[in-house]
């Protein structure tokens, strides 16, 4: 059976740093970065993007639709 990894691409400029996806995630893939975006937000991104599990918490708790989730066959 194919290996199924994921990946997420989130829109930095919209994130309002709200936390909620990084909390939701099963795998801890997602931090808080302690860059700001052009808002003054702390945006959501991959900290260790090879544990995502394309799961789809992420995209599904963020309030603004930020996050995009893709899933790649291994
Ligand atoms: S898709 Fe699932 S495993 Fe991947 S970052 Fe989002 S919540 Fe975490
Ligand atoms: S849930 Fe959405 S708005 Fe909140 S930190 Fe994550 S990507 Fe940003």
């Amino acid at each position: 059976m194919a290996k199924i990894q994921g990946a997420v691409v989130v829109d930095k400029e919209r994130c309002k740093g709200c936390d909620l996806c990084t909390v939701a995630c099963p795998s801890d893939v997602l931090e808080l970065a302690k860059e700001v975006n052009s808002k003054g937000y702390n945006y959501a991104q991959m900290k260790k993007p090879g544990e995502c599990i394309g799961c789809g918490n992420c995209g599904y708790v963020c309030p603004d639709g930020c996050i995009t989730v893709y899933k790649v066959k291994l």
